[in-house]
């Protein structure tokens, strides 16, 4: 059954005059009598002290455009500015205004927060930055000093998704997973909590915390690394915890712990994943329908991804790969919707939640939008979690389509990678569309998603290897191969495809696409001036029309822009805010298939306006030479053996076959002196830095052969410079 075509019930113009900036665009729903009562006794906005900011203000943060107010900008979570200052006819006049240079450049990921002036952002390691909205100047920085071992415990660069404010404070997830509370005129930390339930596992915290009738809430990441997940409300006062919600049952053996867990634990079979985690992480994705009182959280892929070993193979595993109502005072239960039963394909349901209300078919409807790793975009109604409609956005190969009347994926043979041999599936566990936050513009009716075509081979494991290390994944498939061959590598990469796609939710279709030349483009924001910006893989910011996807306005910003864009005023002027810094799970994971040779590692903020003319420093530059590396020693069959070593166990940061995604140190350049310290670095001597420590788990023959890999990986890159008679190498790493 097709859902007809119908447009969004709450139309906006596309550009309204400014004296009606206040208008509550598309979300009439969402404004109910008792809503407005609180409203208006909110306190007025001058004189307030900083982020002084609480729920009322956030319900009413489309009376007060100029601020970005929580992470989605509204509780809805579209990203949607009533800003258009800033627009399609004026667009081409942005410069740079400003610019704020972060101190580690690896991954940015975070939306600003903007209130009253005051930006409060994040870098990498959880650095929390305070920086004057209108010059970049920094007002205060806090390092919340997260222990250099702890870095290696994750499975994507040590990023941040950005910060949550409240009354007067900021708050921020830290990488080794406290959640920390901090005075917003000093930065100085008022109060502190670990989140994590296990110090043996590797949970660590990516995500931005959301806060509701103030209570901070916060997940985790480490599916990969065998945690079980799990989503905790802290009080904003205090830091006690008022509860905690888990994504997978406990150990089968004990009684559950609550309702939820008793459904979910018929939907497991055997006790295998109490071993390896059960995953289930809740790393990203939250919105909030005040209405309704309703938290809708996504949730994660499965530990480990190999079903047959997680759960005899049996079973939807519940709430994996799913997204899930909470009552937000209790954390109880209140419905599901499981996009990917019996995930086997790391297709999590994590990616960015938007709540809007559709007319479909002729009905009013209050929507949950999904567009998850699996490639299908959802639409939910989102007071029961019943399925009205879902198209795949990209080309799949897992799932012909989803029956709606069921609401389950129609599955394929063709990725069942279970079933004796190995198989290519599309989308690659890197998704069709990963955390890059979508947006959706009430005016045009589109949902903007930085979307990506991937594939990725998969081959289960003939017998469990779990290997119980905190910094290594444990996935119960062999490492996806990707061939030496740098043509064979040059071809894959062109198949990687990035795209924006302006997705209409209601006839299930494009709109309008734009192609680009790598996966992992930006978030991206729409604006009532009918625009949409995004950054791109390749180290631009982009600004399209929002109503036909023209490309307007583009600037190079020295590095690829990942995050989601914010807009915001200062004195009655208008800003878009790119947070800049190319890094991340496609750098870490697929590193020779990501944009590393082109773009280098620079973590900015980098915010602009109508007319500015600031310019940004020269980007760094890549070639070096390939140093001469010491003698090549192991022969060809010791070589084949340490390359499986080396891509399971270093792959995941260095990059597979020891081509690195630029972030982390591409071994390939290690000189004579460097390669000295080589087996030192792998048996702890660079924890500190983060390096794990791998002489549990590696013999000095084993490291040995991973270095003589790595030695044979250099003289590859030496001939294949030498080939193009070019002594310029193709990747950059830091080898100082
Ligand atoms: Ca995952």
């Amino acid at each position: 059954m097709m859902i007809e075509g119908k447009r969004a019930v709450a139309r906006v113009r596309l550009r309204p005059p400014p004296h009606e900036h206040c208008a509550t665009h598309g979300r009439k729903g969402l404004l109910t009598a008792t809503l407005l009562a609180l409203l208006l006794s909110a306190p007025a906005s001058a004189a307030r002290l900083p982020a002084d900011v609480d729920g009322a203000r956030i319900l009413a943060a489309d009376s007060e455009p100029g601020n970005w107010l929580s992470h989605g900008r509204t509780y809805d979570e579209q990203r949607f500015s009533p800003l258009d200052q800033i627009n399609h006819h004026n667009v081409d006049k942005l410069g740079l205004a400003w610019t704020y240079k972060l101190d580690i450049d690896r991954g940015v990921e975070a939306t600003p927060i903007v209130v009253d002036g005051v930006m409060y952002t994040t870098g990498a390691a959880s650095i929390v930055y305070a920086l004057d909205a209108k010059d970049g100047s920094l007002l205060w920085k806090y390092d919340p000093q997260v222990p250099g071992e702890a870095l290696s415990q994750g499975c994507c660069d040590i990023v941040n998704r950005g910060v949550a404010v409240w009354k007067g404070k900021v708050f921020v997830g830290t990488f080794d997973g406290r959640l920390v509370a901090l005075d917003a005129a000093s930065g100085k930390e008022v109060w502190s909590v670990d989140t994590v339930l296990d110090k043996t596992k590797s949970y660590t915290i990516t995500g931005a915390p959301r806060i509701i009738k103030g209570k901070v809430l916060i997940g985790n990441g480490g599916a990969e690394f065998g945690v079980r997940g799990y989503l905790t409300a802290y009080d904003v006062d205090t830091g006690a915890q008022a509860w905690r919600f888990f994504t997978v049952p406990g150990d089968p053996a004990l009684p559950a712990e609550n309702r939820a867990m008793e459904i979910a634990q018929k939907t497991w079979h055997g006790n295998n994943w109490v071993k390896w985690g059960g995953g289930g992480t809740v790393w990203d994705s939250m919105a909030y329908d005040p209405e309704l009182d309703q938290l809708y959280v996504g949730v994660g892929n499965g530990s480990p991804w190999n079903h047959a070993f997680r759960s005899e193979g049996k079973g939807d595993n519940l709430f994996l790969s799913s997204i899930v109502a909470l009552d937000p005072d209790t954390g109880d239960y209140l419905w599901h919707y499981q996009t990917t039963p019996a995930d086997k394909w790391d297709f999590t349901a994590t990616q960015h939640i938007v709540l809007a209300d559709l007319e479909i078919d002729g009905t009013p409807r209050k929507v949950l939008m999904q567009a998850p790793k699996n490639g299908f975009f959802y639409v939910l109604d989102r007071r029961d979690g019943k399925l009205l409609s879902a198209k795949n956005f990209v080309p799949v190969n897992w799932a012909s389509h989803i029956d709606l009347e069921t609401g389950r994926p129609v599955l394929t043979k063709d990725a069942d990678y279970l079933d004796g041999s190995p198989k290519v599936v599309m989308p690659s566990f890197l998704g069709a569309h990963n955390w890059h936050p979508m947006s959706f513009h009430p005016g045009t009716g589109l949902v903007y998603i930085p979307a990506q075509e991937t594939a990725a081979g998969l081959e289960a494991q003939k017998a469990p290897l779990f290997i119980p290390h905190k910094s290594v994944v444990n996935l119960g498939l062999e490492v996806p191969d990707l061939p030496e061959d740098p043509q064979i590598e040059a071809s894959i990469r062109a198949a990687w495809k990035g795209r924006l796609l302006a997705w209409d939710p209601v006839k299930q279709s494009a709109a309008w696409t734009q192609e680009y030349v790598s996966a992992g483009n930006g978030g991206t924001l729409a604006t009532a001036g009918n625009l949409v910006f995004q950054g791109t893989a390749d180290g631009r910011a982009v600004a399209y029309s929002a109503d036909k996807g023209e490309k307007l306005w583009e600037m190079a910003v020295n590095s690829g822009a990942m995050a989601g864009p914010v807009t915001y005023t200062v004195d009655g002027e208008q800003y878009v805010a790119f947070m800049v810094g190319w890094g991340g799970a496609f750098t870490h994971i697929a590193g020779p298939l990501s944009l590393s040779a082109q773009v280098q590692p620079e973590a900015r903020v980098t915010v602009f306006k109508l007319g500015a003319k600031s310019t940004l420093p020269p980007p760094k530059a890549a070639p070096r030479k390939v140093p001469q590396p010491p003698e090549l020693t192991a022969s060809a069959a010791q070589i084949a053996q340490a390359r499986t070593m080396y891509n399971g166990l270093c792959g995941s940061c260095h990059g597979l076959n020891a081509v690195s995604g630029g972030v982390v140190p591409d071994l390939r350049y290690l000189g004579k002196s460097k390669h000295a310290q080589f087996k030192g670095a792998l048996a702890g001597s660079r924890a500190n830095r983060g390096m794990p420590n791998f002489s549990s788990i590696l013999s000095e023959a084993q490291m040995e052969s991973i270095q003589q890999y790595v030695i044979k990986r250099t003289l590859d890159l030496r001939t294949q410079l030498e080939a193009t008679r070019d002594q310029t190498p193709q990747r950059h790493g830091d080898n100082k």
